[in-house]
């Protein structure tokens, strides 16, 4: 038996880049209607994210040079699984 208690808070610990592997955003630039995506793998990321909490993510176009920021927020947390599936 086991209980979890307590709820993330502050900055993820170390994520000076906090990358998130399998995650893109998709933007339309407001200025030129330009649709670009980023990556949230290497080249962008999470600059010192807070958990739970809304945060500003900066963004540009890469056609028009626009910038502009979207409010974003990370959320962490640790629950009990199902189980293990199974590694072969
Ligand atoms: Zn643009």
């Amino acid at each position: 038996m086991f209980e979890i208690v307590g709820e993330t808070s502050g900055e993820v610990s170390g994520a000076k880049r906090f990358k998130l592997p399998g995650v893109t955003i998709k933007f339309k630039c407001p200025n030129c209607g330009h649709d670009f995506e980023q990556e949230l793998n290497g080249h962008h990321y999470l600059d010192y994210p807070q958990m739970n909490k809304a945060f500003q993510y900066g963004t540009g176009c890469p056609e028009c040079e626009h910038e502009w920021q979207i409010p974003l927020i990370l959320k962490v947390s640790l629950e009990e699984a199902d189980g293990i599936p199974d590694s072969s």
